[in-house]
């Protein structure tokens, strides 16, 4: 376990933070260290609640070769400038150290009060590269090439697709042509990624965010369509891309595993349901495989390569499903509901013995109040914000700074119509209407002291993940 693993002084705790792009990943850690260290009101926390929270202080983290979480100027952007932070490209880690007093005489006694959290923030792109590990170049190849072919994903993949039906595996190893292979691949996905598709079956994970590998050649490779039988070709194409293929599990796969994933003792996994949910049903059942392969990196069998490099065992996850201040709090348990319903059979797949998991919905910066509205004689609960300047809706073009009240719309009751063709005569679920808010403003005391960011829930997560480190 994690307890006096790194200092005889205080305990530490490491907490992985991760999500698809865009999921909320640097919000959420922003956010929770400021709640933390600017004595945020955090009602369902325990210690808190107990009055046995004391602060929070940043320490230098433990790793020199990586990068230290922005926290300072993440929180320039959020407070002063009232705009969203740069979202996470890249590994990076944070301590915190949580002073408290223990709940108990013996802790007490024991002389405990400190909690070192070492908070790591990666991309959960990167955990979907897990699955590679255990595929030949073959069947990496036949399996995205057979995705790529999904209907909802022709359209966006018949540049490359067409580009790759041209190309013959047995020919010479060309760099540029498995260098054109490869970028005409990383924009299909990055298509696949973005706009209103908001799928998240995207690997391979490095891909989309190559950080300082971009242009290196374990990261400049393509799928082929194979012949189903025989051996690679030597100085083939087919060759070239497998041999950079086995080099991307080598030099960026399992490093990452072996020395940061591989070190976890909790996990927060922030899931943008509310884009899939607008995504329509496609995205929400892709949304559901990327968690179940997710999920699955948290339970290895003991057989397999991770399995027998994990040092620990990581005994608390948390789905959370993230932007809640989108919807009127009426929809906030709808949106916890989804996201149970989408990682139900993951769960239970992996047979999650010995390690809790929990779903909750959160913002983790409310940007919204709440109204009711009446129209037409009927009240509608809605959200009132700023919407970001360029916002468009119903051809309105938000200039950042009027405030609006906006019905978002209502999640429904029972999640699984969602993940199901509607019945005839059954409405299909409207898109919820969604605009990007502005930060809130921070409220400052008479006194000149600025009060915590407000959040939606982030209390209720704090408390499973770490609450009881704190009794
Ligand atoms: P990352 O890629 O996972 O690091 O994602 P970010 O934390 O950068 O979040 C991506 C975007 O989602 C932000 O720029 C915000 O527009 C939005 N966002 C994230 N968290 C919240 C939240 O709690 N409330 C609201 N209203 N928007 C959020």
């Amino acid at each position: 376990m994690a307890d006096f693993a790194f200092s005889l002084g205080s305990p530490s705790l490491r907490l992985g933070v991760t999500g698809l792009s865009r999921a909320g990943k640097t919000v959420f850690i922003t956010a929770l260290i400021h709640n933390l260290t600017h004595g945020g009101r955090l009602p369902m926390f325990e210690p808190w609640r107990s009055g046995r929270l004391q602060g929070a202080d940043i320490r230098p983290q433990l790793h020199p070769d990586v990068p230290t979480f922005d926290y300072r100027g993440h929180v320039r952007k959020l407070t002063d400038a009232r705009v969203w932070p740069e979202s996470t490209r890249q590994i990076s880690e944070l301590r915190l150290t949580i002073a408290y007093e223990s709940a108990t005489f013996l802790g007490r006694s024991l002389g405990r009060g400190k909690l070192d959290l070492d908070i790591v923030d990666y991309p959960g792109e990167w955990l979907l590269d897990l699955p590679l590990l255990s595929k030949d170049y073959r069947a990496f190849s036949r399996e995205t090439l057979e995705r790529a072919r999904e209907p909802r994903r022709t359209a966006i993949a018949a540049d490359w697709l067409t580009h790759t039906s041209g190309v013959d595996p047995l020919g010479p190893a060309d760099d540029e042509v498995a260098g054109r292979l490869h970028a005409l691949f990383s924009t299909y996905l990055g298509a696949a990624r973005g706009g209103s598709l908001s799928l998240s079956m995207v690997p391979p994970g490095r891909f989309l965010m190559p950080g300082d590998l971009a242009g290196s050649p374990a990261l400049t490779f393509a799928p082929l369509d194979l012949p189903d039988t025989g051996e690679a070709p030597r100085d083939s194409l087919w060759a070239l891309m497998e041999s950079r293929f086995e080099a991307y599990k080598d030099v960026v796969v399992r490093p990452f595993f072996r020395t940061h994933f591989a070190r976890l003792d909790r996990q927060v996994v922030l899931v943008d349901v509310l884009a899939a949910l607008n995504g329509g049903r496609e995205a929400l059942l892709d949304l559901e495989v990327a968690l179940g392969e997710i999920l699955a990196c948290f339970r290895p069998g003991h057989s397999s390569w991770l399995g027998q490099v994990l040092t620990r065992r990581i005994d608390r996850i948390l789905f959370a499903a993230t932007k809640a201040d989108h919807l009127h709090h009426v929809s906030h348990d709808r949106l916890e509901l989804i996201l149970r319903r989408l990682t139900d059979r993951a769960i239970a797949r992996a047979s999650f013995s010995g390690a809790e998991v929990d779903v909750k919905a959160l913002a983790a910066v409310r940007a919204t109040r709440e109204a009711t509205v009446r129209r037409n004689g009927e009240s509608l609960p809605c959200i009132l914000g700023v919407p970001q300047e360029g916002e468009l809706l119903d051809d309105h073009l938000y200039d950042g700074k009027e405030e609006i009240a906006l019905f978002p719309g209502d999640l429904p009751e029972n999640p699984q119509a969602l993940f199901r063709e509607p019945e005839v005569g059954e409405p299909a679920f409207d898109a919820l209407r969604f605009l990007r808010f502005r930060p809130p403003p921070v409220e400052v005391t008479a006194e000149g002291v600025s009060l915590s960011l407000p959040h939606i829930r982030l209390d209720r997560a704090l408390d499973f993940l770490i609450g009881d480190r704190l009794a």
